[in-house]
């Protein structure tokens, strides 16, 4: 089949791989000069399927206050718990292709095993205990700790900061989402996968056996360059329609006008997320500085993880200055960083009002999505890894290894 692939964040590069690995004709379009540059360019890099139920980490305050009722309603629905096993079935699919990927073709992401939330008093073990309850009927070992075992996990911890416990989230690891894309890329082309940057999808129309993809090169685009020194080859400088026989939607917030004008609207709220990533300070009589893998602190919602030698923190957008991230990374691991080389970004994520992902079949006869899995506590990543790898069964017109209806856009 020929299939077109909107956006090349984690979800499409995944996507663009698990279909070029079953052997269909690939194109990703993407209107950045390269992969993984928006939400994909710097995730906290903490990969936990648990971490894909919503309600471990505190509720943001986002959307409309219209948005926030649908968010109170779809989470009290009878069908929530269906939609919640579904995910979870996904992010464990997904967490175990990406070990697998990372071990078979080999994949460098700057690997580290393990996964910590730091509760800081009792009374968040207990707020969290219904929650734990839905992983462990999930089959997601939740394993409770005290103090002093966090603190042997992790040596880098504050003594002084107050700790009450923490939860082992298993499986865990973290990594370098972006690099993580970048090296798929490269092996989703060698399986042939064509990958069009600077390339801006403007509109899907479904036929009766095939969807017409609309796309212009962006002004940023080399033939937007050779528009602007003369160059009048039709062909590379005009807008364009292609005929594909599917279309795979993975282009986060980028969906929206396209799904909008084909009368689809899934609600969707957007949430801005904050990263710091520093070096890490490499002291020789200190080895225990910083984190050795994943950490999150419940209460705050900010994740801390080592990226091979540097130390990201990743959290809610608060303030310009981006004081409570520093505040949290010196609270839990003081002195652990270099303050120079600081680099800064900050990212949007779609969230849906179940705290849950779009995977599926839209209204569109022939395009499909993979869309809104940042979730609460961001785990698109490894749901990616297993949604890709659903999606192209479905394409393929085969029994997917998991029934992930519950999660279509057209839920209510
Ligand atoms: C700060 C932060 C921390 C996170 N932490 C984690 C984590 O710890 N663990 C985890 O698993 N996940 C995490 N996530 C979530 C994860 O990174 C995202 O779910 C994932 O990167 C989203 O990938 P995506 O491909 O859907 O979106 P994106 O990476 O945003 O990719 C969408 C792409 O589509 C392109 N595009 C849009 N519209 C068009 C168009 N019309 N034509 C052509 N191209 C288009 C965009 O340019 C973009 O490149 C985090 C996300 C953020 C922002």
């Amino acid at each position: 089949m020929r299939i077109a692939i909107v956006g090349a964040g984690l979800a499409g590069v995944c996507t663009a791989y698990e279909l070029a690995a079953a052997g269909h004709a690939v194109t990703v379009f993407e209107r950045r000069a390269s992969v993984a540059e928006e939400a994909s360019f710097a995730p906290s890099g903490l990969l936990a399927p648990a971490l894909a139920l919503p309600g471990l980490l505190p509720a943001r305050n986002l959307g409309t206050l219209r948005w926030r009722w649908s968010r109170r309603q779809a989470r009290r629905s009878p069908a929530q718990a269906a939609r919640e096993a579904q995910a979870l079935q996904l992010a464990r699919l997904g967490h175990q292709r990406l070990q697998a990927l990372r071990r078979a073709l080999p994949l460098d992401d700057e690997a580290a095993d393990g996964v910590l939330m730091l509760l800081r008093e009792a009374k968040h073990l207990a707020a969290l205990q219904p929650r734990l309850d839905v992983l462990a009927a999930a089959g997601l070992a939740v394993q409770v700790i005290d103090a002093a075992a966090c603190r042997q996990r992790e040596p880098g911890l504050n003594a002084e900061a107050p700790l009450h416990g923490g939860l082992v989230l298993g499986p865990g690891s973290v990594g370098n989402g972006r690099l993580f894309a970048q090296q798929l890329r490269a092996q989703a082309q060698r399986l042939g996968a064509a990958f069009r940057f600077h390339s801006l999808v403007t509109g899907l129309r479904a036929e009766s056996r095939s969807v017409l993809l609309s796309h212009e090169p962006t002004s940023a685009g080399p033939a937007a360059t050779r528009r602007e020194a003369g160059d009048t080859q039709p062909q590379a400088l005009c807008p364009q329609t292609e005929s594909f026989d599917s279309v795979v939607l993975c282009a986060a917030q980028g969906a929206l006008p396209l799904l909008q004008a084909a009368g689809q609207a899934p609600p969707f709220a957007s949430t801005s997320d904050a990263t710091l990533t520093l070096p890490l300070r490499v002291l020789e009589a200190h080895p225990e500085l910083g984190p050795q893998a994943g950490m999150l602190d419940a209460r705050e919602g900010i994740a801390i993880a080592r990226i091979g030698q540097r130390v990201r923190v990743t959290g809610p957008v608060e303030a310009a200055d981006h004081a409570h991230l520093h505040k949290a990374l010196q609270h839990w691991l003081p002195g652990c960083v270099q303050q120079g080389q600081m680099q800064a970004s900050t990212r949007q994520r779609l969230l849906m009002p179940d705290g849950l992902p779009v995977v599926g079949a839209s209204a569109l006869p022939g395009v499909w999505l993979l869309l809104g899995q940042g979730g609460e506590a961001g785990q698109g990543w490894s749901l990616a890894c297993g949604a890709a790898r659903v999606l192209a069964d479905c394409l393929a017109g085969l029994t997917p290894e998991l029934d992930i209806s519950a999660l279509s856009a057209a839920r209510s």
